[in-house]
């Protein structure tokens, strides 16, 4: 069994719910896992925030539009009057929590509950035309087993022992449906993994059932070898190790989020990214692929400030880059990339909100200089060091540009090296060129 993930575009609309439908109905038994349509969690949303800023009548309208567009979708997705009506009862019923909240002093919980019910919506809209065009819908609720802990780390045991019974009681299904992103939280509150984790979602789900893949489908066809904003004619690469996914999606890639991903790197099951619009298409698998020693893609990272801090009486003292790390910790300011020589030290940052507060504590350990502006260019592949050659294709390749920083062998998976702004299009142009051609 697999797990199928359609994320906030892919059931973007009534023709495009129908679409989702008839791509799962031709892929045997699996559990889907949808998104709320796009647009709605931002909507619900704003609905909160007029709520806490009292502005009653704000809210009252943003609901009327929900009310307005979820009965448009609906009369255009089902054609069955009783499971038109059905749909139109239950996302109204759905819609109707929301609005008892204009009555009330809006707190925490109360928010929580609002934002849950994008995904409500979305898969009782699902659920009740699968049933129309006559396929057997096991419909779980996640909030009947996704749980987070008091530390809002999901419970893996708890999803485990939840989820198993409820697909065991429905074995002739020829679906099960559930929501994304939604959960319960150690007080048995409904809560929520985070903006966009539905993504999390299916990984867990994944996890838990022990799935053979956990497929992630949106609207490209997988992760591409370089940016397509800035190069032309990338490609999906075939197949990514977690570890590369993990270093593309820290580096900027949209891609999923390195956590997300967890529960099925430990659990070992391969994650694929799938298009809807080109459902045959092989996608991008990631799993813990044997080693191949190639490089796979690249990435960008921007807005990114070097700092350097250079000589003073510390240096070569041990200590010093202790010091110069406890004022980032300090500062809670978390470090990219590292370069270090006798003489000093170059870190870049991406969040320069305290820089100021931070050059200032660096100071007395010595020189301090700034580059601001700058992008990170992040090379990914099996790159073992042991494999000649890597680092010299890349700095090769990039001859022509000045490169502030270089950084190799935090990891076996990623060469990084800090370029300016404006050398960023070039850049990514050379690497694909030298490296994919
Ligand atoms: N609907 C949620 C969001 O927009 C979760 C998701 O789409 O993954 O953040
Ligand atoms: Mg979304």
């Amino acid at each position: 069994m697999n797990v199928m993930k359609f994320g906030g575009t892919s059931v973007g609309s009534a023709q495009r719910i129908k679409n989702v439908a008839s791509l799962v109905s031709s892929r045997g038994r699996n559990i889907v896992v949808l998104s709320a349509m796009s647009g709605t969690t931002n909507q619900l949303l704003k609905i909160t925030d007029s709520l806490k800023s009292g502005d009653i009548s704000e809210a009252s309208t943003l609901i009327g539009q929900l009310r307005e567009k979820y009965s448009k979708e609906i009369s255009e997705l089902i054609d069955d009057p009783a499971y038109r009506d059905e749909a139109l009862s239950k996302i109204g019923g759905i819609i109707d929590s929301v609005a008892t909240k204009l009555d009330k002093k809006i707190e925490a919980i109360d928010e929580k509950e609002i934002v849950a019910c994008g995904e409500l919506m979305s898969t009782n809209m699902m659920d009740c035309y699968m049933r129309s065009i006559g396929m057997n819908v096991a419909f779980l609720q996640a909030l009947d087993f996704m749980a987070v802990d008091d530390q809002g780390e999901p419970d893996l045991d708890y999803i485990e022992a939840h989820i198993a019974p409820l697909i065991a009681i429905n074995p002739d299904a020829d679906v099960y449906l559930t929501q994304g992103f939604i959960c319960r939280n150690a007080d048995g509150e409904i809560d929520n993994l985070q903006r966009g984790g539905s993504d999390y979602s299916a990984s867990l789900i994944g996890a838990a059932v022990d799935a053979d893949e956990i497929e992630i489908w949106t609207d490209i066809d997988g992760m591409h070898n370089n940016d397509p904003r800035f190069v032309e004619g990338t490609k999906p690469v075939s197949k990514l190790h977690f570890e590369e996914a993990a270093e593309l999606a820290y580096f900027g890639a949209k891609i999923l989020h390195p956590t997300c991903v967890l529960p099925a790197k430990n659990k070992n099951i391969p994650v694929r990214l799938l298009n809807t619009m080109t459902p045959e298409a092989p996608g991008t698998l990631i799993y813990n692929t044997e080693a191949d020693y190639k490089i796979k893609a690249i990435a960008a990272k921007d807005d990114i400030t070097a700092i350097k801090i250079k000589s003073g009486r510390m240096l070569l003292a041990y200590g010093f880059l202790r010091k110069v790390f406890e004022i980032f910790e300090t500062h809670r300011t978390p470090i990219d990339m590292i370069t270090t020589s006798e003489v000093g030290v170059s870190v870049t940052i991406d969040n320069d909100r305290n820089l100021d507060a931070i050059v200032e504590d660096l100071s007395a350990y010595g020189a301090v200089t700034i580059d601001r502006d700058m992008v990170i260019v992040c090379v990914v592949g099996d790159l073992e060091w042991k494999n000649r050659g890597f680092e010299a294709e890349v700095v090769n390749a990039l001859k022509e540009i000045p490169i502030r920083m270089i950084s190799y062998g935090g990891s076996n998976y990623n060469i990084s090296v800090l370029i300016r702004k404006e050398d960023k299009q070039k850049a990514l142009n050379l690497l694909s060129l030298h490296l994919f051609n």
